[in-house]
Protein backbone atom coordinates (compact mmCIF):
# COMPACT_ATOMS: atom_id res chain seq x y z
CA UNK A 1 0.00 0.00 0.00
CA UNK A 2 1.44 3.53 -0.87
CA UNK A 3 0.58 6.15 1.18
CA UNK A 4 0.23 9.73 -0.72
CA UNK A 5 1.07 12.61 0.87
CA UNK A 6 -1.12 15.46 0.37
CA UNK A 7 1.50 17.82 -0.04
CA UNK A 8 5.23 17.29 -1.26
CA UNK A 9 8.09 16.46 1.41
CA UNK A 10 5.84 13.07 3.09
CA UNK A 11 5.74 10.35 1.04
CA UNK A 12 5.70 6.35 2.65
CA UNK A 13 7.36 3.81 0.43
CA UNK A 14 5.14 0.52 -0.36
CA UNK A 15 4.11 -0.93 3.02
CA UNK A 16 2.64 -4.08 3.90
CA UNK A 17 -1.22 -3.52 5.11
CA UNK A 18 -2.53 -3.59 8.52
CA UNK A 19 -4.55 -6.95 7.56
CA UNK A 20 -1.09 -8.79 5.79
CA UNK A 21 0.58 -7.60 9.40
CA UNK A 22 -1.88 -9.23 11.65
CA UNK A 23 -1.58 -12.29 9.22
CA UNK A 24 2.20 -12.32 9.38
CA UNK A 25 2.31 -12.28 12.95
CA UNK A 26 -0.76 -14.19 13.35
CA UNK A 27 -2.32 -11.78 15.95
CA UNK A 28 -5.48 -12.36 16.82
CA UNK A 29 -7.66 -9.41 18.68
CA UNK A 30 -7.76 -9.52 22.36
CA UNK A 31 -11.72 -9.96 23.52
CA UNK A 32 -10.40 -8.66 26.99
CA UNK A 33 -9.47 -5.52 25.85
CA UNK A 34 -12.38 -5.40 23.45
CA UNK A 35 -9.96 -5.15 20.10
CA UNK A 36 -12.04 -4.67 16.98
CA UNK A 37 -10.19 -3.29 13.94
CA UNK A 38 -10.97 -1.17 11.12
CA UNK A 39 -8.90 -2.31 8.15
CA UNK A 40 -11.11 -0.42 5.42
CA UNK A 41 -8.87 2.53 4.51
CA UNK A 42 -12.35 4.41 3.27
CA UNK A 43 -13.58 4.33 6.68
CA UNK A 44 -10.49 5.17 8.71
CA UNK A 45 -9.90 8.11 5.74
CA UNK A 46 -13.64 8.99 6.65
CA UNK A 47 -12.39 9.26 10.55
CA UNK A 48 -9.14 11.30 10.02
CA UNK A 49 -10.96 13.94 7.54
CA UNK A 50 -13.83 14.33 10.32
CA UNK A 51 -11.09 15.56 12.50
CA UNK A 52 -10.75 18.35 10.01
CA UNK A 53 -7.35 19.85 8.89
CA UNK A 54 -4.76 18.65 10.73
CA UNK A 55 -1.70 19.80 8.53
CA UNK A 56 1.24 20.87 10.17
CA UNK A 57 -0.17 19.97 13.59
CA UNK A 58 0.62 17.55 16.57
CA UNK A 59 -2.42 14.37 16.21
CA UNK A 60 -2.28 12.18 19.52
CA UNK A 61 -4.07 9.21 18.14
CA UNK A 62 -5.60 6.87 20.86
CA UNK A 63 -5.46 2.88 20.76
CA UNK A 64 -3.68 2.92 17.16
CA UNK A 65 -3.52 -1.09 17.14
CA UNK A 66 -2.35 -1.89 14.42
CA UNK A 67 -2.29 0.77 12.90
CA UNK A 68 -5.17 1.62 9.94
CA UNK A 69 -6.37 5.04 11.33
CA UNK A 70 -2.76 6.17 11.99
CA UNK A 71 -1.95 5.18 7.98
CA UNK A 72 -5.15 7.76 6.95
CA UNK A 73 -4.26 10.31 9.98
CA UNK A 74 -0.58 10.25 7.69
CA UNK A 75 -2.24 10.87 4.78
CA UNK A 76 -3.07 14.34 5.78
CA UNK A 77 0.42 15.78 6.64
CA UNK A 78 0.58 16.56 10.18
CA UNK A 79 3.69 17.45 12.21
CA UNK A 80 4.13 14.81 14.12
CA UNK A 81 1.42 11.75 15.37
CA UNK A 82 1.91 10.95 19.18
CA UNK A 83 0.33 7.24 19.75
CA UNK A 84 -0.58 5.83 22.49
CA UNK A 85 -1.28 1.92 23.05
CA UNK A 86 -1.80 -0.56 25.88
CA UNK A 87 -0.65 -3.97 23.72
CA UNK A 88 2.51 -4.27 23.41
CA UNK A 89 1.78 -6.72 20.44
CA UNK A 90 1.58 -3.71 17.94
CA UNK A 91 4.83 -2.16 18.48
CA UNK A 92 6.54 -3.53 15.36
CA UNK A 93 3.50 -2.60 13.57
CA UNK A 94 3.95 0.64 14.64
CA UNK A 95 7.79 0.53 14.30
CA UNK A 96 7.25 0.00 10.83
CA UNK A 97 5.25 3.32 10.42
CA UNK A 98 7.92 5.09 12.61
CA UNK A 99 10.47 4.10 9.82
CA UNK A 100 8.47 4.81 7.26
CA UNK A 101 7.75 8.76 8.02
CA UNK A 102 11.03 9.56 9.25
CA UNK A 103 10.30 9.69 13.08
CA UNK A 104 7.31 11.97 12.68
CA UNK A 105 5.24 9.19 14.79
CA UNK A 106 6.50 8.85 18.30
CA UNK A 107 5.50 5.65 19.74
CA UNK A 108 3.96 5.57 23.67
CA UNK A 109 3.08 2.16 25.20
CA UNK A 110 1.22 2.72 27.72
CA UNK A 111 -2.68 3.55 29.14
CA UNK A 112 -4.58 6.65 28.28
CA UNK A 113 -6.58 6.92 31.15
CA UNK A 114 -2.89 7.45 32.38
CA UNK A 115 -1.52 10.03 30.00
CA UNK A 116 -0.04 13.61 31.09
CA UNK A 117 -0.34 15.46 27.82
CA UNK A 118 0.52 18.71 29.46
CA UNK A 119 3.82 18.83 28.03
CA UNK A 120 3.18 16.41 25.28
CA UNK A 121 2.53 19.11 22.29
CA UNK A 122 4.53 21.91 20.31
CA UNK A 123 5.48 24.94 22.82
CA UNK A 124 4.57 26.73 19.13
CA UNK A 125 0.76 25.50 18.63
CA UNK A 126 -0.43 26.75 22.12
CA UNK A 127 -3.07 28.82 21.98
CA UNK A 128 -5.11 31.56 24.12
CA UNK A 129 -8.38 29.56 25.11
CA UNK A 130 -9.97 32.50 23.73
CA UNK A 131 -8.93 32.59 20.48
CA UNK A 132 -9.32 29.79 17.73
CA UNK A 133 -8.50 25.64 18.58
CA UNK A 134 -4.89 25.30 18.23
CA UNK A 135 -3.85 22.40 15.48
CA UNK A 136 -3.69 19.71 18.43
CA UNK A 137 -6.07 16.94 17.93
CA UNK A 138 -6.96 13.74 19.86
CA UNK A 139 -7.98 10.87 17.58
CA UNK A 140 -8.70 7.53 18.53
CA UNK A 141 -11.37 4.60 17.65
CA UNK A 142 -11.25 2.99 21.26
CA UNK A 143 -12.91 0.29 22.96
CA UNK A 144 -16.52 1.08 24.83
CA UNK A 145 -15.20 0.08 28.27
CA UNK A 146 -12.56 3.12 27.80
CA UNK A 147 -13.75 5.90 25.80
CA UNK A 148 -17.31 6.52 28.08
CA UNK A 149 -15.18 6.85 31.31
CA UNK A 150 -12.41 8.73 29.41
CA UNK A 151 -14.36 11.85 28.23
CA UNK A 152 -16.05 12.06 31.18
CA UNK A 153 -12.40 12.59 32.77
CA UNK A 154 -11.53 14.85 29.60
CA UNK A 155 -14.51 17.28 30.03
CA UNK A 156 -13.05 17.32 33.70
CA UNK A 157 -9.61 18.30 32.38
CA UNK A 158 -11.40 20.20 29.62
CA UNK A 159 -13.13 22.20 32.72
CA UNK A 160 -10.00 23.36 34.68
CA UNK A 161 -8.08 23.88 30.83
CA UNK A 162 -5.52 21.05 32.18
CA UNK A 163 -3.84 17.66 30.71
CA UNK A 164 -4.20 18.49 26.86
CA UNK A 165 -6.53 21.31 27.02
CA UNK A 166 -3.65 23.47 28.62
CA UNK A 167 -2.65 24.04 24.87
CA UNK A 168 -6.00 25.81 24.34
CA UNK A 169 -9.16 24.44 23.10
CA UNK A 170 -7.69 20.95 21.79
CA UNK A 171 -10.35 19.13 19.50
CA UNK A 172 -11.38 15.39 19.64
CA UNK A 173 -12.70 13.09 17.34
CA UNK A 174 -13.57 9.72 18.98
CA UNK A 175 -16.28 6.97 18.39
CA UNK A 176 -18.40 5.66 20.70
CA UNK A 177 -20.69 2.55 20.83
CA UNK A 178 -23.89 4.36 18.63
CA UNK A 179 -26.28 4.54 21.81
CA UNK A 180 -23.27 6.75 23.67
CA UNK A 181 -22.70 9.09 20.91
CA UNK A 182 -26.30 9.60 20.47
CA UNK A 183 -26.86 10.76 24.16
CA UNK A 184 -23.67 12.87 24.13
CA UNK A 185 -25.53 15.06 21.22
CA UNK A 186 -29.29 14.41 21.96
CA UNK A 187 -31.23 17.83 22.19
CA UNK A 188 -33.99 18.50 25.05
CA UNK A 189 -37.26 16.10 24.17
CA UNK A 190 -35.86 13.25 22.88
CA UNK A 191 -35.19 9.63 24.19
CA UNK A 192 -31.44 9.59 24.57
CA UNK A 193 -31.35 13.06 26.42
CA UNK A 194 -29.55 12.21 29.62
CA UNK A 195 -26.94 13.13 32.11
CA UNK A 196 -23.96 12.33 29.63
CA UNK A 197 -26.06 14.98 27.02
CA UNK A 198 -26.16 17.56 29.87
CA UNK A 199 -22.21 17.08 30.85
CA UNK A 200 -20.97 16.64 27.22
CA UNK A 201 -22.94 20.24 25.73
CA UNK A 202 -22.00 21.67 28.99
CA UNK A 203 -18.40 22.23 27.78
CA UNK A 204 -18.42 21.64 24.20
CA UNK A 205 -19.58 21.41 20.97
CA UNK A 206 -20.36 17.82 19.70
CA UNK A 207 -21.13 16.40 16.45
CA UNK A 208 -22.48 13.36 15.88
CA UNK A 209 -20.38 13.04 11.92
CA UNK A 210 -21.27 9.08 10.99
CA UNK A 211 -22.09 6.04 11.97
CA UNK A 212 -19.99 3.08 11.21
CA UNK A 213 -21.76 -0.62 10.95
CA UNK A 214 -20.39 -3.19 13.04
CA UNK A 215 -19.94 -5.50 10.43
CA UNK A 216 -17.08 -2.96 9.46
CA UNK A 217 -15.12 -4.06 12.16
CA UNK A 218 -12.69 -7.04 12.31
CA UNK A 219 -14.19 -9.41 14.47
CA UNK A 220 -17.80 -7.70 14.27
CA UNK A 221 -18.77 -6.16 17.52
CA UNK A 222 -22.43 -6.29 18.07
CA UNK A 223 -23.13 -2.91 17.82
CA UNK A 224 -22.82 -0.21 15.40
CA UNK A 225 -20.36 3.12 16.36
CA UNK A 226 -20.94 6.55 16.25
CA UNK A 227 -18.24 8.90 14.92
CA UNK A 228 -18.17 12.21 17.44
CA UNK A 229 -16.28 15.58 17.21
CA UNK A 230 -16.15 17.45 20.74
CA UNK A 231 -15.03 21.04 20.44
CA UNK A 232 -14.29 22.79 23.80
CA UNK A 233 -16.32 25.88 24.36
CA UNK A 234 -14.89 29.30 25.25
CA UNK A 235 -17.66 29.61 28.08
CA UNK A 236 -19.21 26.97 29.61
CA UNK A 237 -23.20 27.08 30.03
CA UNK A 238 -22.74 26.31 34.02
CA UNK A 239 -19.40 28.03 34.61
CA UNK A 240 -19.64 25.75 38.30
CA UNK A 241 -16.89 23.17 40.12
CA UNK A 242 -16.85 20.17 37.65
CA UNK A 243 -17.92 17.83 40.75
CA UNK A 244 -20.85 19.87 41.63
CA UNK A 245 -22.62 20.17 38.33
CA UNK A 246 -22.01 16.37 37.59
CA UNK A 247 -23.36 15.62 41.21
CA UNK A 248 -26.43 17.81 40.50
CA UNK A 249 -27.03 16.50 36.63
CA UNK A 250 -26.42 13.12 37.75
CA UNK A 251 -29.60 13.16 40.88
CA UNK A 252 -31.86 15.34 38.51
CA UNK A 253 -31.46 12.89 35.70
CA UNK A 254 -31.74 9.48 37.69
CA UNK A 255 -35.43 8.64 37.15
CA UNK A 256 -35.78 9.21 33.31
CA UNK A 257 -40.00 8.97 33.47
CA UNK A 258 -40.52 10.66 36.64
CA UNK A 259 -41.07 14.38 37.92
CA UNK A 260 -37.96 16.38 38.39
CA UNK A 261 -39.43 17.31 42.05
CA UNK A 262 -38.98 13.07 42.61
CA UNK A 263 -34.88 13.44 41.04
CA UNK A 264 -34.17 16.32 42.90
CA UNK A 265 -35.35 14.59 46.28
CA UNK A 266 -32.14 12.42 45.81
CA UNK A 267 -29.65 14.96 46.74
CA UNK A 268 -31.48 15.29 49.93
CA UNK A 269 -31.18 13.59 53.35
CA UNK A 270 -34.76 11.76 53.84
CA UNK A 271 -36.16 13.99 56.86
CA UNK A 272 -35.21 17.29 54.50
CA UNK A 273 -36.10 15.99 51.39
CA UNK A 274 -39.31 17.28 50.63
CA UNK A 275 -38.36 20.98 52.08
CA UNK A 276 -35.61 21.27 50.28
CA UNK A 277 -36.64 19.89 47.06
CA UNK A 278 -39.28 22.26 46.99
CA UNK A 279 -37.14 25.06 48.03
CA UNK A 280 -34.43 23.74 45.37
CA UNK A 281 -36.89 24.23 42.62
CA UNK A 282 -38.34 27.40 43.84
CA UNK A 283 -34.88 29.06 43.49
CA UNK A 284 -34.07 27.32 40.14
CA UNK A 285 -36.95 28.21 38.78
CA UNK A 286 -38.24 25.30 37.67
CA UNK A 287 -41.24 23.45 37.00
CA UNK A 288 -41.24 20.24 39.47
CA UNK A 289 -43.27 18.93 36.50
CA UNK A 290 -40.95 18.80 34.43
CA UNK A 291 -39.65 15.52 33.23
CA UNK A 292 -35.13 15.27 33.62
CA UNK A 293 -35.44 14.77 29.52
CA UNK A 294 -36.87 18.22 28.99
CA UNK A 295 -34.31 19.99 31.43
CA UNK A 296 -32.74 22.76 29.00
CA UNK A 297 -28.93 23.43 30.18
CA UNK A 298 -29.85 26.89 31.53
CA UNK A 299 -32.57 25.32 33.48
CA UNK A 300 -29.93 23.11 34.98
CA UNK A 301 -27.18 25.83 35.78
CA UNK A 302 -29.80 27.58 37.69
CA UNK A 303 -30.52 24.04 39.57
CA UNK A 304 -26.90 23.80 40.28
CA UNK A 305 -26.48 27.46 41.67
CA UNK A 306 -29.77 26.88 43.78
CA UNK A 307 -28.42 23.42 45.01
CA UNK A 308 -24.73 25.57 45.70
CA UNK A 309 -27.05 27.92 47.45
CA UNK A 310 -28.43 25.22 49.74
CA UNK A 311 -25.22 23.97 50.59
CA UNK A 312 -23.77 27.13 51.65
CA UNK A 313 -26.69 26.88 54.12
CA UNK A 314 -25.88 24.04 54.93
CA UNK A 315 -22.21 23.25 54.99
CA UNK A 316 -22.89 19.41 56.17
CA UNK A 317 -25.10 19.15 52.79
CA UNK A 318 -22.21 20.06 50.34
CA UNK A 319 -19.82 17.53 52.19
CA UNK A 320 -22.33 15.10 52.14
CA UNK A 321 -23.29 14.94 48.55
CA UNK A 322 -20.25 16.35 46.64
CA UNK A 323 -17.51 14.19 48.63
CA UNK A 324 -19.01 10.95 48.96
CA UNK A 325 -18.65 9.86 45.53
CA UNK A 326 -19.69 6.13 45.67
CA UNK A 327 -23.31 5.79 45.39
CA UNK A 328 -23.57 3.33 47.86
CA UNK A 329 -21.54 5.39 50.09
CA UNK A 330 -24.08 8.47 49.27
CA UNK A 331 -27.14 6.51 49.86
CA UNK A 332 -26.22 5.70 53.87
CA UNK A 333 -24.73 8.72 54.28
CA UNK A 334 -28.02 10.38 53.06
CA UNK A 335 -30.07 8.01 54.71
CA UNK A 336 -28.42 9.54 58.37
CA UNK A 337 -29.69 12.89 59.96
CA UNK A 338 -27.48 15.80 58.80
N1 LIG B 1 -7.47 2.00 16.22
C1 LIG B 1 -7.46 0.62 15.83
C2 LIG B 1 -8.47 0.37 14.74
O1 LIG B 1 -9.38 1.21 14.60
O2 LIG B 1 -8.34 -0.63 14.05
C3 LIG B 1 -7.74 -0.32 17.02
C4 LIG B 1 -9.09 -0.16 17.63
S1 LIG B 1 -9.44 -1.23 18.98
C5 LIG B 1 -11.18 -0.97 19.16
C6 LIG B 1 -8.89 -0.34 20.40
C7 LIG B 1 -7.39 -0.23 20.58
O3 LIG B 1 -7.17 0.49 21.80
C8 LIG B 1 -6.67 -1.56 20.74
O4 LIG B 1 -5.49 -1.55 20.00
C9 LIG B 1 -6.38 -1.65 22.24
O5 LIG B 1 -5.23 -2.42 22.53
C10 LIG B 1 -6.19 -0.19 22.58
N2 LIG B 1 -6.47 0.14 23.97
C11 LIG B 1 -7.42 -0.41 24.76
N3 LIG B 1 -7.42 0.18 25.97
C12 LIG B 1 -6.46 1.12 25.94
C13 LIG B 1 -5.97 2.04 26.88
N4 LIG B 1 -6.49 2.12 28.10
N5 LIG B 1 -4.94 2.85 26.53
C14 LIG B 1 -4.40 2.78 25.29
N6 LIG B 1 -4.83 1.91 24.34
C15 LIG B 1 -5.83 1.10 24.66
Amino acid sequence: TQIKANVPGLRLPPLPTPRDLLNLYRLQARKQLSQNFLLDSRITDKIAKAAGNIQGGDVCEVGPGPGSITRSILKRDPGRVLVIEKDHRFLPFLEILREATQERLHIILGDVLALEMSKMFREELRMQWEDRCPNIHLIGNLPFSVSTPLIIRWLKDISLKRNAWSYGRVRMTLTFQKEVAERLVADINTKQRNRLSVMCQNWCDAKHVSTIPGSAFVPPPDVDVGVVTLRPKIEPVIEEDFDLVDKVTRQMTIFRQKRCIRCAGTLFPAYQRDDLSNRLLHLAEVNPDTRPYQLTLDEFRRLVLAFKHLCQENPKLHKLVVHATNYLERIKLLACSV
